[in-house]
Order: C-alpha cells, then sequence, then structure tokens
C-alpha cells in the first residue's frame, strides 16, 4: 500500500476564477488516469468543521485517533529531527531569534545559516538547570529543538516565543496550577536567561556583528509537549511502515508510530524538492517488503500558504508528471494506492482550513466509479462517499486483502 499526500493541495477555488481550484485547473493526465480505474470520495481528515494541523491530520491518516494519542508540536519535530526521546520528555520547537535591547527585532536571526547556528550551538548542546537537563538539536538555518529531561515535568505551559518582533520574549506560563507546571515554567524561564547570556558572549554573534549581521542572541520556544509513546504501526495493523518526506514534523508523527524514515538531500520538503526521486524510493520501498509507504510532497501546502494560485497549479502538474512511474508501478505489480491531502490551504485563506479533501483509491480488484477528474468538486460523486480521516487506513487494508473481519 502506498499513501501519497499532497500537503494542503486541497483548496476552495477562487472566485476571480470561476471558483477553479488549483486541482481543477491543473492538467493532471497520469492522476486522471488511474481516477478513471479506482474510486473517488471526500474525506475529512479529523472531523467536519476542524481545520487540521499536519501533524494531527497524518496522524489520522495512519489510523491514529488525534485526540487520544497526539502529544504537541514540539515532541513530533524532534523525533523527526533524528532526536530519541524518552516518555516524558518534554520537546519544543525552537528559534535562534535577534535581540536588540531586551526586544525582538528579528525571530529568525537574520535566517543565520545551519554552518553558523551549529557552530553557535555546540557548546551548549545540553545545559543544566537546578540540576535538570536541557538539550538543544539543531535541525536547519535558525530552527532547532530543545528537550527537557527530568521526572514530574508538565507540557502545559505557554511559550516563550511571542511569534512577534518589537516585544521581548515570553515568560513561559503555568497552564495548571500544579507544582510540576510552576517548576516546568520556572525553568523554562530560566534557561531562556542562560542562553541569552551565553549567546550573546559567543564568539560567533561578535563574527555576525562585524559583518553587519544580527546576533543569534536568544532561543525562542513553541509548541510544548511531552512525549508518550504510542503501540506501533505493526503492533495496531500489523503492517510494516515506511515514510518519504522532507518536513521533520511529518517524519517525527510516523517515527512516533515506530515507521521507518527514509531521507536524502534531495528530498527537500521545500518547493526544490525531487517529487521524481521520491517517487523511485517509494517504489524501492514497496519492492522492500514494506507493506506501507507513505509520501508526503509539501509544497503544494507551501504555495497555498503563499497564496500563489499559479505556483500550486504548477507544483500539482509537476507532481503528476514525476510521480508517473509510481502510479504505473502500483497498477503494474497490483499494489493499493490511496493519493488524497491532509488538509486543505486554500491560496485564498493562506491558511489551513476544515474544508474536506478529495480522495483517491485503487487496487487492482476496486469497484470503478464515473470520477475522471480528480479535483474537489469531481471526486464529490465517487463511489467513496464521505469517509474520516482514521477510516482511511482501514479501508487500504480491506483492498489489500488483508483486513480484519469483524464478527462471523
Ligand atoms: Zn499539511
Ligand atoms: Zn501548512
Amino acid at each position: 500500500m502506498v499513501i501519497v499526500i499532497m500537503d494542503g493541495a486541497a483548496d476552495r477555488g477562487v472566485r476571480a476564477l470561476n471558483n477553479a481550484t488549483p486541482l481543477h485547473h491543473a492538467r493532471h493526465e497520469n492522476i486522471d488516469g488511474i481516477c478513471t480505474l479506482g474510486m473517488c470520495g471526500l474525506m475529512y481528515t479529523i472531523a467536519p468543521g476542524v481545520a487540521p494541523g499536519s501533524d494531527t491530520a497524518h496522524l489520522a491518516i495512519l489510523g491514529y485517533n488525534p485526540y487520544e494519542n497526539y502529544c504537541g508540536r514540539g515532541p513530533y519535530e524532534a523525533l523527526g529531527a533524528g532526536f530519541d526521546l524518552k516518555p516524558g520528555d518534554i520537546a519544543f520547537r525552537a528559534n535562534l531569534a535577534t535581540i536588540e535591547r531586551g526586544k525582538i527585532v528579528d525571530r529568525r536571526a537574520g535566517r543565520i545559516s545551519t554552518e553558523e547556528a551549529r557552530e553557535l550551538l555546540k557548546d551548549h548542546k545540553t545545559v543544566e538547570i537546578d540540576g535538570v537537563e536541557f538539550i538543544i538539536e539543531h535541525t536547519v538555518e535558525h530552527r532547532a529543538v530543545v528537550v527537557i529531561r527530568d521526572h514530574g515535568l508538565c507540557s502545559a505551559i505557554s511559550d516563550t516565543d511571542p511569534h512577534r518582533v518589537g516585544v521581548p520574549p515570553n515568560r513561559a506560563i503555568p497552564f495548571v496550577g500544579t507544582k510540576d507546571c510552576e517548576r516546568t515554567a520556572l525553568l523554562v524561564n530560566k534557561y531562556t536567561a542562560y542562553m541569552m547570556d551565553a549567546l550573546r558572549r559567543s564568539p560567533i554573534n561578535r563574527e555576525r556583528k562585524k559583518r553587519g549581521l544580527p546576533p543569534a542572541n536568544a532561543v525562542l520556544l513553541r509548541g510544548a509537549g511531552a512525549y508518550k509513546p504510542v503501540a506501533s504501526i505493526k503492533e495496531v495493523f500489523g503492517i510494516r511502515g515506511a515514510c518519504i518526506s522532507g518536513v521533520a514534523l511529518v517524519r517525527g508523527v510516523a517515527r512516533a508510530l515506530g515507521m521507518r524514515i527514509f531521507m536524502h538531500e534531495r528530498i527537500t520538503g521545500g518547493k526544490d524538492t525531487d517529487v521524481g526521486f521520491k517517487a523511485e524510493l517509494a517504489v524501492k520501498l514497496l519492492e522492500n517488503n514494506y507493506d506501507l509507504v507513505l509520501l508526503n510532497i509539501k509544497m503544494t501546502d507551501i504555495y497555498g500558504h503563499d497564496g500563489d494560485f499559479r505556483g500550486k497549479v504548477e507544483a500539482i502538474e509537476r507532481i503528476d508528471r514525476e510521480i508517473a512511474p509510481l502510479l504505473n508501478h502500483v497498477m503494474d505489480y497490483e499494489h493499493v494506492l490511496a493519493l488524497t491531502s491532509d488538509h486543505a490551504t486554500p491560496v485564498s485563506v493562506r491558511e489551513h482550513t476544515a474544508d474536506p479533501v478529495p480522495l483517491l483509491v485503487y487496487a487492482p480488484s476496486c469497484r470503478t466509479d464515473t470520477v475522471k477528474h480528480y479535483s474537489e468538486v469531481s471526486v464529490a460523486s465517487g463511489a467513496l462517499g464521505v469517509l474520516r480521516g482514521t477510516d482511511l487506513i482501514r479501508v487500504l487494508l480491506d483492498q489489500a486483502g488483508i483486513g480484519e473481519k469483524f464478527g462471523e
């Protein structure tokens, strides 16, 4: 089985273009070819009216109820960055930022290079605050993850990242009045002060100032979550899973479910990602005894956030061209395929919305319906009807002939 996620590809359409959506507008003959042989429908990845994050949506699509299993953005980001989390670890997403006279002037420290950021943080990788270990793991450019490791910590605290400039970093505030929560917030505030002091004195920052670049002199934290292990996809559904994605958050969700992660420099998670390479890799993994391959293509979501209709259309057309070998392989070797989005990111909204996403399921012996074009509106008349995200994995297992019968 292979699930191809065109991240945020679903849309609402643009009034000025006769309500055409990028999926409707784009030419995607290869996708339409398999669409003609498969069955279509709409899917609420979480629930009607709920705008999904990529993390909760991927959990649901992989068969896990996000309301029971989601542990916050930080832990998935950390797992996706290759960090080995232990149960109870509190993880945050972190930004290197620039502070001047106590106020944030750049939340990305001038998009400091990966090399410089790594060098800057190397002496502060683990820091002890009141006997509690803080670990910072750099990812790319100004981004990092921070993990706190101790007994009795609590993730119900506010971000120190105010998400805007011209103000000082926020103090972490406990959301609940327990001792654990108050202690965690206090530790985080001490860590923020410690890092500001340590980074201010770093030779790398002195160097940057000389070159007229903003110093990376603060670490802003957001998305706190406590890592809570869940039963693996092997334990729950009896399948071996693999994930191909350039996005740390998506990789983290897959890793939390015990899926194998495949990374490569050509898989970037950006507009420059090599879709053809990913498709080729998916074929290899299908032939290497993986029961389920999740292939995430992020760029459609980025064009959605940019509000770039033309760019989104071109991205869809490029995906259609470059995944053609994968679609052909699925048909030639009798695999099961789902093609969908994790949520809509309409170019008119530039954010995720709760609109249902189009879904195409192909299997060698599946029903066919009358849908011949893959778009938000045309799939609504398909044979699958309306599903929820958590239904999808069972639909695929059933199509693959390895689903479980309920009753006798
Ligand atoms: Zn997404
Ligand atoms: Zn998005």
